[in-house]
This record gives C-alpha cells, structure tokens and sequence, in this order.
C-alpha cells in the first residue's frame, strides 16, 4: 500500500465528535428490552456515542448464543430513531452486509475471526463495491501486521475511503493477564506504516474482565489512537455473551471521566523550546549509545580473530551468563528493568555471534 494514502479523520465521518471517537455497546443484541434500556442510558452520558451490538456473534464453540440475527438489526433501527446515536454491527458474510445495508445500519465492522481469512475479506470487499458505508477492521486474532494491514488494502481498495482499524488484541498461548495481549508495539507499527488510519482500541476484548479497561483505556489515549469500543451492558450478569467483561453504562461513564485525554502537540511556544531541548540531549544520548557499540564490535572483531587463531569455539555459555548478569545488576541499581536488560543484550550478543561467524566462516 502506498504511504501517501490518505484517510479520512473519524471527525470527518460524523462531525462534531472529539477525541476519543466512542463505540459503546453490548457486545450482543439479545432482546429489544436490552438493546433499547442499555442504549437509552448511554446516549444520556455521550450523546456523541456510535452505539454497538452484535447481530450475528461468532462463537468459539457450537451451541452457545449466536446471536439475535436479523430482527435485531430493526432494534438498532429503534436506537438509532429513539437516540440519534449511529449504529454499528459486526458482519462476516455478504449476507450480513446486504441485511445492514437494507436496513440503513450507519457502520460495520468486521471481526478478528473473520480478518484472518482473505478469502471472506474479499468476498465482504466485493459486497462493499459501490457502497460509502464506513468499515472498521479489527485486527487478526494472531499478531500478524501483514495480514491486517492486507484486510485494510483489500477494502480500501473495493473504493471505501471510511476506514478505521480496530485494535482488539491478540491470542497469546502465554499466562497473562489480558484475555488478549495488546502487543502494542504491533499498533504503533501500524500507525507508523499509515499515519493517517484511524484506530480504534477495543479495550474490552483486550482485558477480559472489567478491572483493566480503565488502564488498557488510557494507554491507548496515550498512544495517541482515536477512540475506545468498551462494552456495555445493562446487566453484565445475566449477559449471553461476554458476561466477564461487559460493564454498566454507570460504570462506564465513571471510567471515562476518569481518563486523562492529552493531545498530540501543543501551541505553547514553552513546551516546544523545552521538548526540543530534552530531545537534542535525547539525540546526543543515542550518539553516546552508537559510538559504545562500535567501540564494542571493533573488539568482538579481535576476539573472533583470537579465539580463531587459538581454535577456540565462538560461543561460550559461562561467559555470556557472566555479561548478562553483570549488566543486569548494573542497570537494576539504576532502576532499569531486568527484562529490558535482557532482551537488550540478547540482540547485541546475537550480532556479536554474527560478526564472529563471519570471521570463522572467511578463513
Ligand atoms: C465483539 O466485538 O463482540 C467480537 C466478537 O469481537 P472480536 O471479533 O474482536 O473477537
Ligand atoms: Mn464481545
């Protein structure tokens, strides 16, 4: 994809929306009560909210709620007519996409299950061909940019100019925390391969359970992403899906009003005199760290010259855990994190490795 694509800001899309652009519902429709009452409270605490609802729920395991399907979509239709808010649903066929657009859904997005296969993209991207509707793509449940990043050009390129990725997290077979592991430096790629793509974080998927929304919520205003789908429920309890991490609208309102929105820049002549100067000592900092390791493989370049001419292997395990533990301890008394130091030192080691094999491999 071109980097000189340029894509609409979602203040375009609905004027009048500030940062951050909202998306709170529950995750599914499940009776017209629930959709209406959950919807009513939000639109009193951000009128300016995209209200959400899952139409058609893509379940892990057969047998579970599937979803209230297309007589919901006239529930949304309620909302919309009720609240003034817009509305959005998932859709991962044709078909689901031909039933919205009949029934005027305001924006689809499509979900991490169904990113992850080209084919359904681009049977939804040929659906999309001569429509406006906005699409917002979330990401793959596997941590895999390409793939996302292709589901974007895929419908980008069927003429849809109303694009926003949505950052839902990826699966992890580690124990973490999260349901769904941020990854952040994944979106942060993204953002600097298109700057001009609105993301979206979907706090909700990425924390599994109410406690992290408010942190995972203000990382992502921190990272200067565009908006925040957190979902919302009238009775998380009695939920049909998602029950462990859907929360009230008073608990959301309450979670918002707490989140600290900085902007990107400032007018104040100050803050640029003083951000220019931290980062021209930030400059010379990184010159200090450069010059360090060229002075530091110059001499790995004599140690491999040595060790070859002494027929001595390259690798020697006791040495590197002496390096490791050394710099670890050293920058632990500074409060740098261990783990940092860590994966640090493994990318210098490996390069060191490198270098050497090189020598061995000319003579
Ligand atoms: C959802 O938003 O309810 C959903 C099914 O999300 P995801 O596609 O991110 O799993
Ligand atoms: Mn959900």
């Amino acid at each position: 994809m071109p980097d000189t694509l340029l894509f609409p800001p979602l203040n375009s899309w609905f004027p009048g929306k500030e940062r951050p652009f909202t998306i709170f519902g529950p995750c599914s429709a499940e009776s017209e009560e629930q959709v209406l009452s959950t919807a009513r409270q939000i639109a009193a605490a951000f009128p300016n909210n995209v209200f959400r609802a899952g139409v058609w729920k893509p379940r892990t395991r057969p047998g579970a709620f599937e979803g209230a399907g297309e007589q919901a979509l006239e529930w949304l239709k309620t909302v919309k007519e009720e609240t003034g808010m817009p509305v959005i649903t998932e859709v991962a066929t044709p078909e689901h996409l031909e039933a919205c657009l009949k029934a005027g859904i305001d924006m689809v997005w499509i979900g991490a299950r169904t990113t992850v296969n080209p084919f359904t993209v681009q049977l939804l991207a040929d659906a999309l061909k001569g429509t406006d509707i906005p699409v917002l793509i979330k990401n793959p449940v596997n941590p895999d940019l390409s793939l996302w990043i292709g589901a974007i050009e895929r419908i980008e390129r069927a003429g849809i100019t109303k694009l926003s990725a949505i950052h839902r997290g990826f699966h992890s077979f580690e124990n973490i925390s999260y349901r769904n592991a941020p990854r952040w430096e994944i979106v942060i790629d993204l953002k600097t391969q298109l700057p001009t793509l609105p993301i979206i974080c979907d706090a909700s998927h990425i924390s599994g359970t109410p406690e992290l929304i408010q942190s995972v919520s203000q990382k992502a205003m921190d990272l200067d992403l565009d908006g925040l789908m957190i979902e919302t429920h009238i009775n998380p309890a009695v939920a049909l899906s998602d029950a462990k991490q859907q929360i009230t609208p008073e608990v959301l309102s309450k979670l918002i009003s707490t989140l600290v929105i900085r902007s990107a820049d400032s007018n104040d002549q100050d803050f640029h005199r003083k951000l220019l100067e931290l980062r021209s000592r930030v400059d010379s900092a990184d010159d200090v760290i450069l010059q360090s390791l060229i002075s530091r493989m110059h001499l790995i370049h004599q140690i491999g010259e040595y060790k070859l001419n002494n027929h001595v292997t390259i690798f020697q395990r006791r040495r590197w855990e002496e390096v490791l533990k050394r710099q670890i301890d050293n920058g632990g008394a500074s409060g740098l994190d261990a783990e940092f130091i860590k994966k640090l030192y493994e990318v210098i080691h490996e390069e060191s490795i490198r270098l050497q094999t090189e020598i061995f491999g000319r003579k």
